[in-house]
């Protein structure tokens, strides 16, 4: 499926339920435009995100009564888009899972709308140009989605004991609000949560204002830094607040369930010094604030790199916050530009693992990736089964190949390189995308740049590309 033949009017397949409003025959009046595709076109993931028009901040406006009967875990929101039409459009789609959808309106006037599986197709009253900039409001609640993903992941909308938590890799911030839920289309956001008071709403970005009202506090998060929706997150529950500043003056700002504040304090003091080691390493920290989520064991499946603050289950051991802290600049600041590129994130955060482990008393890189060639698939099963740069499918995007294969193509460059220009490579990859997206191929081109001098035809064919264990280290 390419995105050309999805943006061609039609009135036919996949566009069927927009065929019959924007096609059905009889309306009298000349179409303006065509309907936005209901998907960019991602290898992986073809209905996310939407074409013909580009984001540029959400204002979510939530409200959430948390318990934990599933009953009575009810999310009521709204949704203000502002975007910018890339095509004349006589409808779009916004990406949106489960919940009851209560209005749409465009610039303000009412507009028709209609739902099919994750797709919310909104239909302007006029249509909008291309170039114009629109905003779009869409009032919805319900009980927000639990997603499983291809690998059997959950994700979208997790009950905790005390809570809620939203987490978005690589689908499930469509769980929680309407949106163009794709990495390529990037945002601003400003979120504001309330919820009964006592409890706290924690998200990305720094916190603005807290407000207390008629037994309700609402917690409003503000990122201006472009972010991808799938590292957006709200935490809801009872938590722990540390806040602290790194030695360059950076906020942290960390919430910790309090059953893990004794056990987790240790560990979570160490962001400071770990976000300086990153910054001298990686280059200027891309965002405005850090910090870190701990919920309980068990509360997710997995870490996940929520901007800002990642988020962990249970106490994180150093390894894994140095990772998940490492993808705000590889993942998060420099994002793929499809789900095929994920490599670009794992691979980098796997090795920035390395890295620390080497400038930190433990094995060397090369030690870490000779073992891994040696043995690695003791440990890692499945660790020659598809190269970095071609997952098999969907379910397979978070495996070995992905991060433990992605971060030895990064060790061959540096093989190839030496150590003072791959040092530059680090940081001046984060550099040349910073706030930006970018794909494999961005990636070739931009270390061929950087070293002329080199031939890396057999380390993209062997290591990024080719199918089974490469022969020659
Ligand atoms: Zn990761």
């Amino acid at each position: 499926m390419s995105r050309s033949a999805l943006l061609a009017p039609t009135c036919t397949s996949l566009l069927l339920a927009l065929a019959l409003t924007a096609c059905g025959g009889g309306g009298g009046e000349a179409e303006h435009g065509s309907p936005g595709a209901p998907g960019v076109g991602d290898p992986y993931f073809p209905e996310a995100g939407n074409g013909g028009y580009d984001v540029t901040h959400y204002d979510l406006d939530l409200a959430h009564d948390a318990d934990t009967d599933p009953d009575t875990d009810h999310l009521t929101g709204t949704a203000t888009i502002s975007a910018r039409a890339t095509q004349d459009l006589s409808a779009f789609d916004l990406d949106l899972e489960g919940l009851d959808v209560d209005g749409v309106t465009v610039d303000g006037q009412g507009a028709r709308w209609s739902r099919a599986g994750q797709e919310l197709t909104v239909r302007p009253r006029d249509g909008l140009d291309e170039g114009e900039t629109f905003r779009v409001t869409v009032r919805y609640s319900g009980t927000p989605e639990t997603i499983t993903d291809p690998d059997g992941s959950e994700e979208g909308w997790l009950r905790t004991a005390d809570g809620a938590l939203a987490l978005g890799e690589p689908t499930g911030s469509m769980a929680w609000f309407p949106g163009n839920h794709h990495p390529s289309d990037k945002a601003s956001y400003e979120v504001t949560v309330s919820v009964p008071k006592g409890l706290r709403a924690v998200s990305n970005g720094e916190l603005v204002s807290e407000r207390s009202a008629g037994g309700r506090t609402a917690f409003t998060w503000r990122t201006a830094e472009p972010m991808a929706s799938h590292v957006a997150t709200v935490a809801v529950g009872d938590y722990d607040i540390r806040r602290s500043t790194t030695p360059d003056g950076l906020p942290v700002y960390v919430a910790v369930d309090p059953s893990l504040a004794g056990a987790s304090r240790k560990v979570l003091s160490g962001i400071p010094g770990i976000i300086e080691w990153a910054a001298d390493t990686f280059g200027p920290y891309p965002f405005s604030s850090t910090g870190a989520i701990v919920d309980r064991d068990g509360d997710a499946g997995y870490a996940l790199e929520t901007q800002n603050r990642p988020v962990f289950p249970g106490v994180p051991d150093t390894g894994l916050l140095v990772h998940e802290l490492a993808h705000q600049w590889y993942g998060n600041s420099v994002t793929p530009k499809t789900w095929r590129d994920m490599w670009l994130n794992e691979g980098f955060a796997t090795y920035a693992e390395w890295l620390w482990q080497e400038e930190h008393g433990g094995d060397s890189a090369q030690e870490t990736f000779d073992a891994l060639y040696d043995h690695g698939e003791r440990t890692y099963e499945d660790l020659w089964s598809f190269p970095p740069a071609k997952p098999t499918s969907a379910a397979h995007l978070s495996d070995s190949p992905v991060y433990q294969r992605g971060a030895m193509v990064l060790h061959k460059v540096r093989q190839a390189v030496g150590d003072g220009t791959f040092r530059a490579l680090l940081r001046g990859w984060a550099a040349a995308h910073r706030h930006g997206n970018a794909d494999t191929a961005d990636f070739t081109a931009y270390v061929e740049k950087l070293a002329p001098g080199k031939d890396f035809d057999g380390i993209w064919a062997d290591w990024l590309y080719g199918n089974g264990k490469p022969a020659h280290v």
